[in-house]
């Protein structure tokens, strides 16, 4: 096993890093105030916990994170790179790749494949998902590692938390992304936002009906939960 520490974001801020790989620093950037970082401390292990890793240590305003990984999640993550690769040489989409891992067996691969099939929800990571769901007949990705080449965005996220892997690795960051023209963090920071100061309106429009719906659901004996 080897030590990498990765990258974290912290939500509602301007972001800090402090990225060491394999012992060697390649980007730090700091936090914007000490005293913010402190002020958010107490969320740490709740915003942390579905990297599977935890907080350890603290300097000087930078936070440190390790989570523990092995030569097996390297090859792994080479092999999500290499899918990326392949995707923009053969012109299925954006530099993305994602592979799925359950008991040291692929069950699902993906790249981008956005742009080849107008699909603007074809992400490496949705892709994959939908294969690994596939081949395990199962809506839920127990006992799964994700292997994604960069950070998820949004909506690649939120399929991750639905399909519930147990872990999910990663080789570049949405900074990394934006860098490449793939603006993501764009995404996250209009999460942050109220809804009506959204870049696209959300506009909320209540009816009976769709509350009924939900009544009608809840009432049911015979759903499946997920
Ligand atoms: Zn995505």
């Amino acid at each position: 096993m080897q030590i990498v520490i990765q990258p974290v974001q912290l939500p509602m801020h301007k972001v800090t890093w402090a990225v060491w790989t394999h012992g060697c620093r390649n980007r730090v950037e700091e936090f914007p105030q000490p005293a913010d970082f402190e002020a958010r401390l107490g969320l740490f292990p709740y915003n942390f916990s579905g990297f599977g890793g935890q907080l350890f240590r603290i300097r000087r305003s930078r936070l440190y994170f390790w989570n523990m990984t092995s030569s097996k999640d390297k090859s792994y993550l080479q092999q999500a790179i290499r899918l990326a690769r392949e995707g923009i040489g053969q012109g299925k989409g954006g530099p993305f790749g994602c592979i799925i891992v359950k008991a040291d067996e692929v069950i699902g691969t993906g790249n981008n494949l956005v742009t080849s099939t107008n699909d603007p929800t074809a992400h490496a990571e949705v892709v994959a998902i939908r294969e690994a769901c596939a081949y395990l007949n199962s809506y839920q990705l127990t006992g799964c590692t994700v292997y994604a080449s960069c950070e998820p965005c949004p909506m690649c996220l939120g399929a991750i938390y639905w399909a519930r892997p147990d872990r999910l690795v990663y080789a570049s960051t949405r900074l990394d992304a934006a860098d490449a023209g793939f603006d993501d963090d764009l995404i996250y920071r209009e999460i942050a936002l109220p809804a009506g100061e959204r870049q696209i309106p959300f506009v909320f429009m209540p009816e009976q009906e769709a509350l009924d719906v939900f009544r009608a659901w809840k009432k049911m004996s015979n759903k499946k939960l997920y």
